[in-house]
């Protein structure tokens, strides 16, 4: 996050001006205060409950970010067998990491089974060779999909009726029939209905739904509601309102547990509440280019960058961080990759110059992780500012990145 400080745009009580002078451009850089400020919240929210708040990783994968997080006392949440990994090489252990892959074939599930993670089933096929193959043995977590339809994006809801993710609640005989033939050791449901919780009382019906799954299996010891809280991307934008739901699901929590007979863990999968906010990404502008439809800035960066934009028309707020007192124009900003790459039509910027730097915010959230080497690009460094401290926590890429694995002769 920038903040205005005596006329020079800072992150992390850090000039912008000095962060670009040490590490240059295309630049991620994370604060670390932000981090805490989310997590510190999210744990307080839901301070009367056993919690447990699972990283999802996916959103950013810096081993040195997702330390930061193991230290403030968070779990993982991995989509991937190569995310269990980097999660244990991270320092987390095997019964910190939750697994929630989505159609990955039984021989992935295998390695994570061998590696100790908490596996988390989405779908029968698998259910039933899981079943079949480790009976008891290993306990597993169910992926419920409760069909409620979270947020407005069909690309990042996964609840609802058409989605590919969980195990319909309408399939719920066909479970029970699964696990009692298996002796399936059932200790935890699942869902994750999308990411964006714009009304806490919809995603309050969703847990309602799978707490009604909970009477199929005796002995849960937690239930994991995934995600889907929603960070403001604009200024004036809505955000889920996590003290509301703190409240309402805690309460509601508690009475479930009570009617089941046994205190249950609550467990969450954030990415975006952690770290959207606490990243900026830092481009450079290339050139001012005057069409007869708008004036474009180009920077030196584009949709192997950044691309929520273009991917899902994902937002974010643009600042000309290096002329404050400029005054506002109309600009275009798109990046310097052959193909369209629009970060944002008509942004009111301070006048831009050539040279200039621009703050792109909440990118702490897959920014970097949805990086590419399209048009042969180097991904950009990253840093982490901690303490007053910016440290580089990945080096910019060079030729042999992209040459690596390229067999040559
Ligand atoms: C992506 C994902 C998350 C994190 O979603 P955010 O919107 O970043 O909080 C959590 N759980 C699962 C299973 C996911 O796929």
């Amino acid at each position: 996050m920038i903040q205005l400080t005596d006329g020079a745009y800072t992150i992390g009580g850090i000039h912008i001006q000095e962060l670009v002078h040490s590490f240059d451009t295309p630049l991620y850089v994370y604060d670390a205060d932000i981090i805490d400020t989310q997590y510190a919240r999210l744990k307080q929210a839901f301070s009367s409950c056993k919690t447990r708040i699972n990283f999802a990783c996916k959103a950013l994968n810096n081993v040195k970010v997702m330390r930061h997080l193991h230290d403030l006392g968070a779990c993982l949440d991995t989509v991937s067998i190569q995310e269990v990994w980097l999660g244990l090489k991270a320092g987390f252990a095997p019964d910190e990491i939750i697994y929630t892959p989505n159609c990955v074939s039984m021989e992935e599930i295998d390695l994570a089974v061998k590696e100790g993670v908490m596996i988390n089933i989405d779908n029968i096929s698998i259910l039933e060779q899981f079943g079949l193959k480790y009976g008891n043995s290993v306990p597993i977590c169910i992926r419920i999909n409760p069909h409620v339809m979270a947020g407005g994006n069909i690309n990042i809801s996964t609840g609802h009726i058409d989605s590919k993710f969980g195990i319909s609640i309408y399939q719920m005989r066909h479970v029970d029939r699964v696990v009692k033939h298996t002796g399936l050791n059932v200790i935890g449901l699942h869902m994750h209905t999308g990411s964006d919780i714009v009304d806490v009382d919809i995603f309050l019906r969703a847990a309602d739904i799978l707490f009604e799954q909970a009477e199929h299996f005796p002995d849960l010891t937690f239930i994991d509601f995934g995600s889907g809280f929603k960070v403001p991307y604009k200024p004036d934008d809505y955000s889920t309102d996590i003290e509301e739901l703190g409240e309402k699901l805690s309460a509601r929590f508690k009475e479930f547990c009570a009617e089941y007979g046994r205190e249950l863990e609550l467990w969450f999968e954030p990415g975006k509440f952690l770290v959207s906010q606490a990243g900026t990404f830092l481009v450079k502008v290339n050139v001012l280019k005057q069409t007869t439809a708008a004036m474009f800035v180009g920077v030196d960066s584009g949709l192997n960058h950044l691309i929520r934009p273009m991917l899902y028309n994902g937002y974010h707020h643009i600042t000309n961080v290096s002329n404050p007192e400029g005054a506002l124009r109309l600009y275009t900003v798109v990046g310097y990759i052959c193909e369209t790459d629009t970060f944002g039509w008509d942004r009111k910027l301070n006048e831009v110059r050539e040279g200039d730097i621009l703050a792109f915010n909440n990118a702490g959230a897959y920014g970097m992780t949805m990086a590419s080497n399209y048009n042969s690009r180097f991904r950009p460094a990253e840093v982490l500012i901690k303490q007053g401290i910016a440290e580089l926590i990945r080096r910019r890429e060079t030729l042999d990145d992209i040459l690596r694995n390229q067999i040559l002769d």
